[in-house]
């Protein structure tokens, strides 16, 4: 990659940056720092190559091309860091994130954050709602959608912010709010099954219904699984 076409690149990754990831505290790495190629950028530059189609990298190949700037580089760790830290959607082959191989990036897009990253969650709160609502620039913490303006994705809805549960389990006090807007701030009807009272009773036979079950197990404890999978058993038994 020449010049120019880093630069080129550099701006495109900036303009998405701007329109969707600065809400979520992900922060653009500069371009340049000390008259060197700053090395986050490099790695963006190179897996956001081609977006939206971007290409399953080894980190081989990322090492092979940071060697262009960086001669010494032996391990380049910066697309790990990139995703879990700093919130940018790079999925992990080795992490399990997504159906590539074990040592691989790629970039899934530029218009979410990674689906773990939360710097404020992660940070916690201390403060009235009006501090955790400015924590997260006055957007909906699910969707991004901002306070007083059009929603996302309701078309003709003015977002108001809500204090949102972090955990249902616990109650709706410092540490454990979220704002959210009046959308977000409901169960989801294509996840959950309602009884009259509009309590969650089931999960819906969905794709979101099943999604969300592999989630759930997905996030389990080895013993819960096992427990889990010892009830199926039983269910399939009978
Ligand atoms: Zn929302």
């Amino acid at each position: 990659m020449n010049k120019e076409a880093i630069k080129k690149q550099y701006e495109l990754i900036k303009e998405y940056h701007n329109k969707y990831l600065t809400g979520y505290g992900i922060k653009l790495p500069e371009l340049v720092s000390n008259g060197k190629y700053v090395k986050d950028a490099l790695v963006l530059i190179k897996l956001s190559e081609g977006y939206p189609n971007t290409k399953i990298l080894s980190k081989e190949e990322l090492t092979k091309f940071m060697h262009e700037f960086y001669p010494d580089t032996r391990d380049v760790q910066q697309a790990r860091h990139l995703s879990m830290q700093k919130g940018w959607y790079i999925a992990s082959g080795t992490r399990g994130d997504a159906k590539i191989p074990s040592g691989s990036y790629k970039l899934i897009t530029l218009e979410k954050p990674y689906p773990a990253f939360c710097r404020d969650r992660r940070e916690g709160f201390k403060g009235n709602f009006d501090a955790i609502k400015k924590a997260y620039n006055y957007r909906c913490a699910t969707c991004g959608s901002k306070e007083g303006e059009e929603h996302f994705f309701r078309k003709g809805v003015i977002v108001q912010l809500q204090e949102g549960h972090m955990n249902p389990a616990y109650p709706l006090k410092e540490g454990n709010i979220i704002p959210q807007c009046q959308v977000c701030n409901r169960p989801d009807r294509n996840k959950w099954v309602y009884d009259k009272t509009g309590r969650v009773i089931s999960v819906a036979v969905s794709q979101d219904g099943a999604r969300i079950v592999k989630e759930f197990l997905k996030n389990a404890t080895p013993i819960l699984r096992m427990e889990i999978f010892e009830f199926l058993k039983s269910l399939i038994a009978k």
